[in-house]
């Protein structure tokens, strides 16, 4: 089989408010569609998240669209992809074409999933099938930023408990993280709390703070250091009753590895793009199930169109902690996919007779929103 055509797609969504997390605010994204098609017609779309500053890792806007540009698509396009009586054999073919470009996995992920969506309709089976997809029922969480106004802050969290949320995750810093906790326990004691710190911390500055947060309540606290800092957290587990959840620490089944043997962590927050796209992340999960380690799914500022791969991960068995979806509403304004999933009562229902991907892109909005395009064929 063959790519006779890519597209690269460069979205521009209006959100409705800015995001703000321990070291970086965001006014305005731009997610990178990739639009790919068959010899037989097929067309398979995927996404390349995107942020805009690099960060863990170190992609940002400018360097996915040049790698994109100068050497994945032209790898792919006309170029022969051994069809495989399997599925899965046959991905692993597709992603081989470029296998001599070094890293940038979360680049070749929108072409990946492009692909995903592209192979399912080869093989006509559901991306629930792929990716062994057994809950029905997925449950939401949410997430809030670091606030600007205390009062807005809580009055947000109410909303969110009035709108049926059991969990809430908040974004800690060191500046100001025994004040945001306190307050929100005062307020509502009963609710479920996440803490996330974005690897806010060296060693010495959380372990100040480990008596307070295992008193406080804390369902589990989330990548307190850098990405790299392994020993800060086997440092860490020994001493933090509550369980501690890893999330920019965990790129491949290697990195679980690693922090398995070592009691390094209780829990793994996957996100898709982070671990380059939905088929290393169902890999991750399969190791992690066999680990008994839980897992759950996180959004990384992505389109509807990349929270269908989020579902399919998400519904796997091993997921065991509510996922978060809930930021899209909040903080976009449109959406690209027609019938896209609904959150009611924060849960997600999956139909499973759903083809592919599960739902269907919008051509108009898809058009609507693209202010710049790239085509290779
Ligand atoms: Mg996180």
């Amino acid at each position: 089989m063959h790519i006779a055509k890519a597209e690269i797609l460069v979205l521009d969504i209006p959100m409705h408010d800015s995001l703000i997390v321990s070291f970086w605010k965001i006014d305005r994204l731009k997610p990178i569609i990739i639009k790919i098609t068959d010899e037989l017609w097929n067309v398979g779309y995927g996404e390349s998240i995107l942020l805009p500053y690099p960060m863990t890792p170190f992609e940002y806007f400018d360097t996915w669209l040049t790698t994109l540009k100068n050497f994945i698509v032209p790898a792919i396009v006309w170029k022969e992809i051994v069809l495989s009586d399997s599925i899965y054999t046959t991905i692993e073919n597709f992603i081989n074409l470029y296998g001599d470009v070094y890293g940038f996995e979360m680049t070749k992920s929108g072409i990946q999933n492009a692909f995903i969506h592209l192979i399912t309709q080869r093989f006509n089976i559901s991306i629930y099938n792929l990716f062994e997809t057994k809950n029905g029922i997925i449950h939401v969480w949410a997430s809030i930023g670091i606030p600007q106004n205390m009062d807005d802050y809580l009055g947000k969290i109410n909303s969110f408990i009035e709108k049926w949320v059991q969990r809430i995750k908040l974004k800690i810093a060191h500046w100001n993280d025994i004040l945001l906790i306190s307050e929100v326990r005062k307020k509502f004691p009963n609710v479920e709390l996440t803490i996330d710190a974005n690897c806010d911390y060296d060693l010495k500055s959380f372990l100040n703070i480990v008596p307070y947060i295992d008193t406080s309540n804390i369902c589990m606290v989330e990548q307190p250091f850098a990405h790299d800092n392994f020993g800060a957290n086997i440092e860490l587990k020994k001493v933090m009753k509550t369980p501690l959840c890893l999330d920019e620490s965990i790129r491949s089944i290697q990195d679980v590895e690693n922090y398995r043997t070592n009691n390094g962590c209780d829990i793994v927050n996957i996100k898709i793009g982070r671990v380059w796209w939905a088929y290393s992340a169902y890999k991750i999960n399969k190791y992690c199930e066999a680990h008994s380690i839980w897992t759950w799914v996180w959004w990384l500022l992505e389109t509807d169109l990349w929270r269908s791969f989020n579902i399919a991960i998400a519904g796997m068995s091993n997921c065991k902690y509510d996922s978060d979806f809930s930021a899209w509403d909040e903080y976009y304004t449109g959406h690209i996919m027609k019938d896209p999933y609904r959150i009611d009562q924060w849960r997600i229902q999956i139909d499973f007779s759903q083809k592919w991907i599960g739902f269907e892109i919008d051509e108009e909005k898809l058009e609507e929103y693209t202010f710049n395009k790239f085509i290779y064929e």
